[in-house]
């Protein structure tokens, strides 16, 4: 025997009378944890499922979110073309209503040359068209933010009787009476240029949506500080059902269809109203008439 196998020899166990019998221990508190049933190992199973779904989660809210912000890219580049187009419509507008500016010149200066009646009406519609055309292109720079609002202290009566003054001749074409009801000074805090388109804009629909003999009405009262300008007529009235969208672009009645119009003006004219920090409402009786009121800023007192 060598001496590798005589010391592996005596590592033997000792089986005889010495040998130490042990007993199966109970489970120490630690097994019971660790078990594979165990609280601690379900408890970490636990919390690594959770882990899994929270990271599903997120990975699904990252994804979700990704899209939106795609979306949204999207979207505002739309915005962008959309508004870089009507930057482009209104450029286009706005030179064919200066180029238009002057043949009608030339039109106005001939009908002085042309026999007094004709020479007349050509005048006046030449004159109308330009109105139109500057109030077109005032709009345009006001839908652009480049409208120049440049409001002061005005006497709205001497006011009102000068731009209705100019409406005489569309009133008598249709046999409207235009009346102007302002006895008493009202000041009001505005632009001139921009009152102006809004006047002509309610004047000319209480004319053109009357009757023959009708009667157009323009006052002006002080209220609370404010100046009160009301357009009122007796003519064919809005439906019940019309007045809400009556401010609303190329909202027309129904019914009114048969005559001239774009369904434009209302808009117009809410839209200068406003941008003098005024506001403008209706009333209405379908066959009875119509009645507008402008409520501008009166004069601030610092001034
Ligand atoms: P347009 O007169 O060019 O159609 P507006 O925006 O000025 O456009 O008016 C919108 C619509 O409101 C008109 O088509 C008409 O039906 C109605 N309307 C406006 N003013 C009056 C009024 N004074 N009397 C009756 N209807 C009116």
């Amino acid at each position: 025997m060598n001496e590798k196998t005589s010391s592996l020899s005596q590592r033997q166990p000792d089986n005889g009378d010495r040998a130490i019998k042990r007993e199966p221990r109970a489970p120490l508190v630690f097994d019971v944890y660790v078990s594979p049933r165990g609280p601690l190992l379900e408890g970490l199973a636990s919390m690594a499922k959770k882990r899994k779904e929270t990271i599903t989660q997120l990975n699904d809210e990252k994804t979700a979110h990704a899209a939106t912000k795609e979306a949204l890219e999207m979207a505002l580049a739309e915005k962008n073309r959309l508004v870089e187009e009507l930057t482009a419509q209104r450029l286009v507008v706005a030179g064919m209503i200066h180029d238009l500016k002057t043949p009608l010149t030339v039109i106005i200066g001939y009908s002085e040359l042309v026999e007094k009646e004709y020479g007349q009406k050509i005048g006046n519609a030449a004159d109308r068209m330009t109105k139109i055309m500057a109030c077109m292109q005032d709009f345009f720079r006001a839908e652009g933010g480049m409208l120049k609002v440049r409001p002061q202290k005005i006497d709205v009566g001497e006011d009102l009787r000068v731009m209705v003054e100019l409406m005489h001749y569309i009133a008598d074409e249709k046999r409207v009476t235009l009346k102007v009801a302002a006895d008493k000074p009202v000041c009001a805090w505005a632009d001139p240029h921009i009152l102006h388109h809004v006047v002509i804009n309610l004047v000319g629909n209480g004319i053109k949506y009357n009757r023959e003999n009708g009667i157009v009405t323009v006052s002006v009262a002080e209220k609370d500080g404010s100046a009160i300008i009301s357009v009122s007529d007796n003519g064919i009235g809005i439906p019940a059902n019309d007045l809400p969208f009556i401010f609303d672009p190329y909202h027309r009645v129904e019914g009114n269809k048969g005559i001239e119009g774009s369904g434009l003006g209302l808009m117009v004219v809410k839209k200068f109203t406003e941008i003098m920090g005024g506001t403008v409402s209706v009333e209405s009786e379908l066959g009875k008439g119509s009645a507008f009121t402008v409520t501008l800023p009166g004069v601030p007192t610092e001034t």
